[in-house]
């Protein structure tokens, strides 16, 4: 089954001149709040309570031309399940993406890094104040099942260099401005594993160091049953006992954001609401988003579109995360890049018609002009009926394609 990467054409044709910050919009939320997963970031600070830091201005509009921001730009969460499986060498390796080679992943960070991509959580998303540096495009790494090939401890203890964790630990190490974020839905009673990341007996240790990495660990039910023919009650089950499972190990696992196993979610549209939210017991939990398996980069939190029940990822099949890359690079698809300023939401005015004002979360919508400013008519000798016109017409166009 392969993504959908939709074909958008898009003219960013941005001048440094003539820009203009308008459109002024506070508003503030009850309800999604904004709780990322680093706990000093401001928005943990406006949930949470806690003093708030000062407000920062927003970056001129040349600025904002000169980096292309734009908040409403697409998202790339990439949908990795194996990294180096051996259970699946052979035939099925780096098919279907459901296990691809350490090398294939060590080389497709290299490129995102080289593409200016920024790792986040995926809870992180879920805000308009998401922290992501100036010029940069936010992507959300997530690993399904908790699969022995993505968190492997050697007989030695230390990390297995070829999973998942390894790799991206050693490239943390080599680039510290690429931090250790990605998003682990974890399965703890499935038939894919005896206990998350098969090592039995590690699971509590392995569930604990993601969190204090920094990494964030969430739902994806507990036995993996599809979906689609489960009850409400099997479904609260399905979250509460996943939850139950992992904060008994690990305290501060958020445990808020849920993918769907297999990608396959209730038919009845209905049932939805048990994987949003529930009780068991003593267990109450919340998903602020579902996850589905494909479909190509997801809208931004702002954007008018976005739909946090079907969030749509991109497989790791052969080729499809690069093409993504490729995509997004080049603007094929516009790609979200962020403002580096977590106060506020900058778009150009051609995506300015796309912003949710009810998701701006309290921060400060800045539009800046992208259009190209008319040359002013500079008065030249006549060397023909032609000349005038022409000149001014092959002058905008050299603009529109810088
Ligand atoms: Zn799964």
């Amino acid at each position: 089954m392969k993504p959908t990467v939709p074909k958008i054409t898009v003219s960013l044709a941005l001048t440094a001149a003539g820009l203009v910050v308008t459109g002024i919009v506070a508003v503030r939320l009850a309800h999604h709040p904004a709780a990322p997963s680093v706990p000093a970031s401001h928005s943990a600070r406006a949930a949470s309570h806690l003093p708030p830091r000062a407000v920062q201005p927003p970056l001129p509009p040349a600025r904002l031309a000169a980096l292309r921001a734009d908040e409403t730009g697409r998202i790339p969460i990439l949908m990795y399940h194996g990294i180096g499986c051996p259970a699946f060498r052979g035939a099925r390796y780096d098919s279907q993406g459901l296990n691809i080679a350490p090398e294939t992943f060590r080389k497709q960070l290299a490129l995102m890094y080289a593409a200016h991509w920024y790792p986040v959580n995926m809870r992180d998303v879920l805000t308009s104040h998401m922290e992501a540096p100036a010029g940069k495009t936010p992507v959300v790494l997530t690993f399904d099942d908790a699969r022995g090939s993505q968190f492997h401890y050697l007989p030695d203890g230390t990390i297995d260099p070829n999973c998942a964790v390894g790799i991206l630990e050693a490239f943390h190490q080599q680039h510290r401005d690429w931090p250790l974020r990605a998003t682990f839905y974890v399965l703890p009673k499935s038939a894919w594993n005896p206990a998350p990341f098969w090592q039995p007996g590690r699971e509590t240790k392995k569930l604990r160091a993601l969190v204090a990495d920094g990494f964030e660990v969430a739902n994806h039910s507990t036995t993996h049953r599809m979906m689609t023919r489960l009850s409400g009650t099997e479904l609260t089950w399905e979250m509460a006992e996943c939850q139950r499972y992992v904060r008994d190990r690990a305290p501060q696992a958020t445990m808020d954001t849920m993918a769907l196993p297999g990608g396959a979610a209730p038919k009845n549209h209905a049932l939805w609401n048990a994987l949003l939210r529930g009780h068991l017991g003593n267990i109450t939990y919340r998903n602020r988003c579902i996850l589905m398996a494909w479909g190509g980069p997801s809208r931004s939190w702002a954007d008018k579109k976005f739909d946090p029940d079907r969030i749509t990822r991109i497989g790791a099949g052969p080729g499809w995360i690069e093409r993504a890359i490729k995509a997004l690079s080049t603007r094929r698809i516009p790609p979200y890049v962020s403002d580096g300023n977590p106060d506020t939401i900058a778009v150009p005015r051609s995506e300015a018609k796309f912003v949710n004002p009810r998701r701006l979360d309290g921060a400060k919508l800045v539009v800046y002009n992208d259009s190209a400013p008319m040359k002013p008519k500079v008065a030249t000798k006549k060397r023909g009926p032609k000349a005038g016109p022409k000149t001014l017409v092959a002058g905008k166009t050299a603009i529109r394609r810088a």
